[in-house]
């Protein structure tokens, strides 16, 4: 076939010269660099999927529910009892993991002409899947300490009069959650300047020492929480991602939203998992303590850490943070060098794991004094 390349193509664009998104995968002993959960799903589950699947199976022929209503009715379910804050059907959507669900959201409320803002470094997709949807980006301000710069974030938000703005907490890479007041300072900035939607991404909440800022949603029709299967529930190959919102907002994304987007298979595999959240929660509370170990002795060995509510941590710092990426890497471990100047990110992993990860910091930190 003659060498064509992506940029000899017609091409939009905003697309020339640019590479997917997508972490390294190295086949190395260890892997702390997506934030998974390292626990395989406990063999009852994968028993009751076998079965839904079964079930789903025979009715193959038909195109699923496009509206997954017993999906979304189960996920309300789970947000209610878990936050303490009452969500029903209508409050909630769901999609192939919370990057179509954040996809959906810029299609409804972003897109060409419009713009999105969000405060860096944070998860690059944000501004991946702006750029996907051909909305304009906007990198707001971030403290050295990575705490989002109020008054700076007012500031920006006031001058570009964004469509959507995006907080993640916890923040993905640096691991610290958001306090509620800056998300209300944020979500006032915001409907002064535009009005515009505030769409909070919640991807590791179930680790974090606070509590989900869902309760936020009472009367801020402009306010969106995400969330996903991915990390908590250990479920990030079932790509299931959810928001909770006025149901206005679940009409909206309908607009944008493939017919049948949701697969019968997905459904029933999701449905699945709910039904052992109980189970599936024990191990969130497993790979917290994890992490707080991770923090306190990674401080042991010398490091700085940012203060982490999620299930990951980022740690520093370093002259060269590629260089003491492959160091790791060559002592048989894989973490993430997120791109931010100086430090690396680890997933917590299993206590094995994460004792194999300690052991290559501590000699890191003794080849370097
Ligand atoms: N939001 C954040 C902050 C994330 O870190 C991730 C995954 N890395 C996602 C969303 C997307 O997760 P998924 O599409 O698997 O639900």
């Amino acid at each position: 076939m003659t060498d064509v390349r992506i940029d000899d193509l017609p091409v939009r664009d905003e697309l020339r010269g640019k590479s997917p998104y997508g972490a390294p995968q190295l086949d190395v002993p260890v892997r702390l660099n997506t934030n998974e959960n390292p626990y395989p799903l406990p063999e009852p589950l994968v028993e009751r999927i076998a079965e839904r699947v079964r079930e789903a199976a025979r009715g193959l022929n038909r195109y699923p529910d496009r509206d997954a209503v017993e999906l979304r009715t189960k996920l309300a379910e789970y947000l209610t009892g878990t936050c303490g804050y009452e969500v029903g059907l209508a409050n909630v959507w769901a999609a192939n993991g919370s990057n179509e669900v954040i996809q959906q959201l810029l299609q409804t409320f972003g897109g060409p002409g419009r713009t999105a803002i969000g405060f860096e470094p944070s998860y690059s997709m944000h501004a991946l899947i702006a750029r996907g949807t051909g909305t304009g980006w906007i990198s707001g301000p971030r403290n050295e300490d990575f705490t989002i710069d109020v008054p700076a974030a007012e500031k920006a938000v006031a001058e570009h009069r964004p469509d959507v703005v995006f907080i993640t907490t916890p923040n993905n890479p640096t691991g610290n959650a958001v306090p509620p007041e800056t998300v209300l300072a944020l979500y006032e900035a915001a409907q002064a300047a535009k009005p515009s939607m505030v769409v909070v991404d919640e991807a590791y909440i179930e680790f974090s020492h606070g509590d989900s800022l869902l309760p936020l949603l009472e009367d801020r029709p402009n306010l969106v929480v995400s969330r996903t299967m991915s990390k908590a529930f250990g479920a990030a190959g079932l790509r299931l991602g959810y928001l909770a919102a006025h149901p206005a907002v679940v009409d909206a994304v309908q607009l944008v939203r493939l017919p049948y987007h949701l697969s019968a298979v997905t459904q029933a595999t999701a449905l699945a998992a709910l039904e052992h959240t109980g189970t599936l929660l024990k191990y969130v509370e497993q790979l917290k303590a994890e992490r707080d170990r991770l923090v306190a002795e990674l401080r042991a060995a010398g490091y700085e850490v940012t203060e982490s509510d999620a299930n990951f941590v980022q740690f520093g710092r370093f002259e060269d943070s590629r260089a003491a990426w492959r160091k790791i890497l060559d002592r048989g471990v894989l973490v993430r060098d997120n791109g931010v100047p100086g430090w690396l990110r680890v997933t917590a992993g299993t206590p094995e794991e994460n004792d194999a990860f300690l052991d290559a910091v501590r000699e890191l930190k003794k080849e370097q004094e």
